[in-house]
């Protein structure tokens, strides 16, 4: 089920050693199967640790400025563990309805600031299905709606400019419309865990509101 293939490994390597979640290496590689997406995050960053892995069981981190450095796989293995059980701490901890993440050593993704980390999770959408349901609402379907922050795009155009000087050096290129949208890829992995939880159907459309899940009938649901 893993998509990236050798042509991939090289961008993959330099998205993956500059602070880049799997999902944002999927986009940036033009996956544009929808399951990849869904699967956990732990169980991505561990095939993706595969997948990069050389002969010599060592994760090799290309980084053109500094000098490239190398991290062991049991660390990275630590790393995991550790993201993974803060991730299980995380979402219990969130009693009182904040959602805000509550742990600091989640490596942010530097394209997408975790947006296709923890906040595409069950666990995530799980409270935000809470919200929803606790407002007492009766409703048929649910319009989703979510606006990232500005400064997204420039991240995204950054990571596109890295990904397309690479591929360059391959003689490959890059178009705007090779790359996997943020708001494609998100809807890809909530909408069907927002059915499965509510169980209505989701509308896919997208506008810009501030950080609001509306749902029908003019209710809104906001998220902190
Ligand atoms: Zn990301």
């Amino acid at each position: 089920m893993f998509p990236l293939t050798e042509e991939n490994k090289h961008v993959a390597q330099l998205l993956f050693s500059t602070g880049s979640c799997p999902r944002c290496i999927f986009r940036f590689c033009g996956v544009d199967l929808h399951a990849p997406y869904k699967l956990s995050y732990k169980e991505l960053l561990y095939e993706l640790q595969k997948f990069l892995e050389t002969e010599k069981g060592e994760l090799i981190l290309e980084v053109p400025n500094p000098p490239p450095k190398k991290i062991r796989l049991q660390e990275l293995e630590d790393r995991i563990n550790n993201l993974s059980q803060n991730g299980e701490g995380r979402v219990s901890s969130t009693e009182d309805g904040n959602i805000a993440s509550k742990t600091s050593n989640l490596n942010v993704c530097n394209v997408c600031l975790g947006i296709l980390q923890e906040f595409c999770e069950k666990e995530f959408i799980k409270k935000v299905c809470q919200k929803v349901e606790a407002s007492g609402f009766e409703f048929t379907n649910l319009v989703f709606s979510v606006s990232f922050p500005p400064q997204l795009s420039v991240r995204e155009h950054a990571a596109w400019l890295l990904v397309k000087q690479e591929m360059g050096k391959q003689n490959l290129s890059l178009g705007r419309n090779d790359i996997v949208q943020l708001k494609e890829a998100y809807k890809w992995i909530t909408h069907p865990l927002f059915s499965e939880e509510l169980g209505v159907p989701v509308d896919g459309k997208t506008c810009n509101m501030p950080r609001l899940f509306q749902a029908s009938q003019k209710q809104t649901v906001s998220i902190h």
